[in-house]
């Protein structure tokens, strides 16, 4: 696999009338380049956005990306989560501007935040895709989460957060490798938490999968909820 490279870091900002002008004017100061502007192709009425109107502003940094992004990252001390992170690019936003070095409070613009969005390439892949399939436009080759924290922390040494797993995202993952039984044994494998053995979660229902209300005497292992539905199908009898 070839190596990695910073494509482009593109910064934007969203707005309109005043506060997109004052976008642009910080835009200008950041990059030294002119802002292009977006238009909306969409009409928002509760928005007042419609086709045409000015929504936003950007600019592309190509040229010395690396330099320039270093200066980005010291508002947010280096640091990303892996959240910000998904195929061939990051983003991050950026709250106040006043900490990037060598950019100083501008009054008439005051605390505005911006977007960051960096872009990654493999070195050297245009030239060689060309010459295989002359006229067709290549298919962007993918480039993975863990290429892109490898290669932040070494030439950035910037630190990554990681989300904890919540259950909807467990959810989600196995609904994706639902019908690659290989693959999601394997993820099992070295995923799956531990078995436990206390905890509220051993006390699981054995009729509704309910964890809480658990009556364990009498060799049982239902909920009171359901305890109470088939108590009496089960041998019980009412004493009053
Ligand atoms: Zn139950």
């Amino acid at each position: 696999m070839r190596k990695i490279k910073i494509e482009k870091v593109v910064l934007s900002i969203g707005g309109t009338g005043d506060n997109l002008e004052k976008g642009v004017k910080l835009l200008k100061i950041l990059t030294g380049k002119k802002p292009a502007r977006m238009k909306s192709n969409k009409r928002i009425p509760s928005l007042g956005v419609r086709p045409k109107l000015e929504v936003g502003a950007v600019v592309t940094i190509r040229k010395n990306a690396e330099d320039f992004l270093k200066r980005m990252l010291t508002p947010i001390d280096n640091k990303l989560k892996e959240k910000q992170i998904s195929e061939n690019t990051f983003s991050f936003g950026v709250e106040e501007y006043i900490e990037i070095p060598g950019i100083e409070y501008q009054r008439d613009i005051g605390i505005i935040g911006f977007d960051v969005t960096v872009v990654f390439a493999r070195a050297g892949k245009r030239v060689k895709l060309k010459k295989r399939k002359k006229g067709k436009i290549p298919k962007r080759q993918m480039i993975a989460k863990e290429e892109i924290i490898k290669f932040m922390e070494e030439k950035f040494q910037t630190e990554f957060e990681w989300d904890k797993m919540t259950a909807s995202d467990w959810r989600k993952i196995l609904k994706q490798l639902k019908n690659k039984p290989a693959i999601i044994q394997k993820f099992l494998k070295h995923n799956k938490p531990k078995e436990r053995k206390i905890g509220i979660a051993v006390n699981k229902c054995e009729r509704c999968g309910r964890f809480g209300a658990h009556i364990k005497s009498y060799g049982l292992n239902l909920c009171r909820h359901c305890f109470r539905e088939i108590a009496e199908e089960i041998g019980f009898e009412k004493y009053s």
